[in-house]
């Protein structure tokens, strides 16, 4: 087994994610098989209960664990598929090491933080290498930045761990930012030197440098940096901000061959990637052959990271179809103001992810009604899919107050209501419905004719609320169709309109398992009913 550790240094949201991902695709892109894991030093458990505007988009596996969004990336960009044990934070650490002294498993010891914190995080590496056995390397990706107090004794751990599996067999890259100080128009190499520093500090000599740059990299600056972080010239690599698409990533570091870097460093012998595949979805990201524009009607829609898997997913459709999606973010509280015709008259789709809480929701009620009445194409993602159910609860099946009980405990139709084994859950971490399972779709439906016929589908959930099954029948007279329910309890997945130019709402989450080469096929239909529509309506 051979590992790569990533690291970050000088400022955070430096690509450090993509990155990582970037070389995990060029790796497969060589024949070898990887797997990828983050450790992110913060204390909370996972972040399955951290506000989008503190950390993002939570992504969801198929195991049900809730991790950090550079885990979506890791699964666009690779084969890789996730588990659990890929996401590692400081709280699992601690949590792990006091439940294991409480059983007495340190021998009467005085528990430290070396070597018993650094032991079980280098046992993380270890227990993902035992489980793949088929990869053959691992790369470890440390949020944070180099010098942070909450990072070091994940640093601390990697050093000793390179030690002990052998130092040809462990290569560290290191992610940084050369800022370009525009009054002086030169490019400051000290910020890298300083930060390297730090990292050799504390006992790590990084084998690569990334350096994030919004130009290129001259040569004069690359000598130096290679000088100053003692590192080979050929081994100080440039990172350069992309000009269209994230997926253009992997294209850029490979100007600089980083995959070739990593491999000679690792000394694994393999062949030159062909990118072709990998090229082909780039040119039909960057120049497409038409437009969309969807509206997304959410409320953290101000942060570019709270739906990422929506927007990448999107993005991926669009590219199925040639077509670049331009993404309106409408803030739900504002259609509840304004009106829908206002702000989304105009747009070829209408998409309401997830969400959680009742602000926003009544918005998000009526953008539903101004699609289903306007015939907008309409994309409905877990609580979308729920606010589609109310609306068609309240408007067509006229069932007055119709809610989920979410939003108000009191409703006389709670058409969304708890599952009962949801009802006696105090604790909120980890304990909604989460992961993937099995449905089955029901033929003669959309949904079962753009999943091509499949009988059985395994999405991803996260939610604690279901479609009331009291509320089934009379919903389906209405002319509400069922077309998927999942296997085991029989819960309503999907529900769409037949009259209807699209109108589907999904319980699950399909953006988690959108990828480059797997356009899902509900956002894919999705794009393509907001083109056609487009198109049926010339401007
Ligand atoms: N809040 C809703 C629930 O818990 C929807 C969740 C979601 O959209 N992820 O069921």
């Amino acid at each position: 087994m051979k590992y790569i550790f990533v690291t970050g240094g000088v400022v955070s949201s430096l690509g450090k994610g993509l990155a990582t991902a970037s070389i995990g695709t060029l790796l497969e892109h060589r024949g070898l098989n990887v797997t990828i894991q983050k450790f992110d030093p913060y204390l909370n458990v996972d972040p399955g209960t951290m506000s989008p505007y503190q950390h993002g988009e939570v992504y969801v596996l198929n195991d049900g664990a809730e991790t950090d969004l550079d885990l979506g990336h890791y699964e666009r960009f690779t084969n890789c598929v996730l588990t659990r044990f890929n996401n590692l934070t400081s709280g699992q650490v601690f949590e792990n090491v006091i439940k294991k002294e409480r059983r007495g498993e340190y021998l009467g010891k005085t528990v430290q933080f070396i070597p018993h914190v650094t032991d079980e995080i280098k046992a993380r590496i270890h227990e993902l290498a035992r489980r793949n056995p088929d990869v053959s390397v691992i790369l470890t990706e440390i949020g944070g930045t180099v010098g942070d107090i909450e990072g070091h004794l994940f640093l601390e751990a990697l050093r000793q761990f390179s030690l002990e599996v052998g130092r040809k067999n462990v290569c560290f890259i290191h992610v940084t930012l050369l800022p370009l100080i525009r009054a002086a128009g030169e490019i400051k190499t000290k910020p890298t030197q300083q930060s390297v520093a730090k990292l050799r500090e504390i006992g790590i000599q990084p084998d690569i440098i990334i350096c994030r740059t919004e130009h290129d990299l001259d040569e004069d600056n690359r000598r130096k940096i290679a000088m100053f972080c003692n590192v080979e010239q050929k081994n100080v690599v440039a990172f350069r901000d992309v000009k269209h698409s994230i997926y253009e990533c992997p294209l850029d570091l490979r100007r600089d061959k980083i995959d070739r870097l990593v491999v000679d460093n690792l000394g694994i012998g393999s062949p030159t990637p062909d990118l072709e595949d990998w090229e082909d979805f780039v040119e039909r990201v960057i120049n497409p052959k038409h437009t969309v524009t969807i509206a997304v009607v959410g409320k953290y829609i101000e942060l570019q990271d709270a739906y990422k898997s929506i927007y990448e997913s999107l993005t991926i459709a669009g590219a199925a179809h040639f077509t670049k999606v331009n993404v309106v973010r409408v803030d739900s509280e504002a259609i509840e103001k304004d009106g829908a015709q206002k702000l989304i008259g105009e747009v070829d789709g209408i998409l309401i992810p997830g969400g959680f809480g009742d602000r926003g929701i009544e918005g998000k009620v009526q953008t539903a009604h101004y699609a289903r009445t306007m015939k907008v194409p309409y994309f409905g993602i877990c609580l979308g899919m729920q606010v589609a159910t109310v609306e068609y609860a309240r408007n067509v099946c006229d069932l007055k107050g119709a809610d989920s009980t979410e939003c108000n405990k009191d409703s006389p139709h709670p058409v969304i209501c708890l599952q009962e084994e949801q009802k006696g859950v105090k604790d909120l971490g980890a304990t909604m419905r989460l992961g993937s399972c099995e449905s089955i779709l029901f033929a003669g439906t959309r949904a079962s004719e753009l999943y091509n016929g499949v009988d059985v589908i395994n999405e991803r959930h996260r939610h604690r609320y279901e479609f009331n099954s009291d509320y089934l029948d009379q919903l389906k007279d209405a002319g509400l169709v069922i077309s998927s329910v999942s296997v085991k309890e029989g819960l309503v997945e999907i529900i769409e309109l037949p009259d209807h130019p699209f109108y589907l709402g999904a319980q699950f989450h399909p953006e988690f398992k959108s990828k480059p080469n797997f356009p899902h096929p509900l956002f894919s239909g999705f794009v393509k009913a907001a083109l056609d529509s487009k198109v049926a309506i010339p401007a």
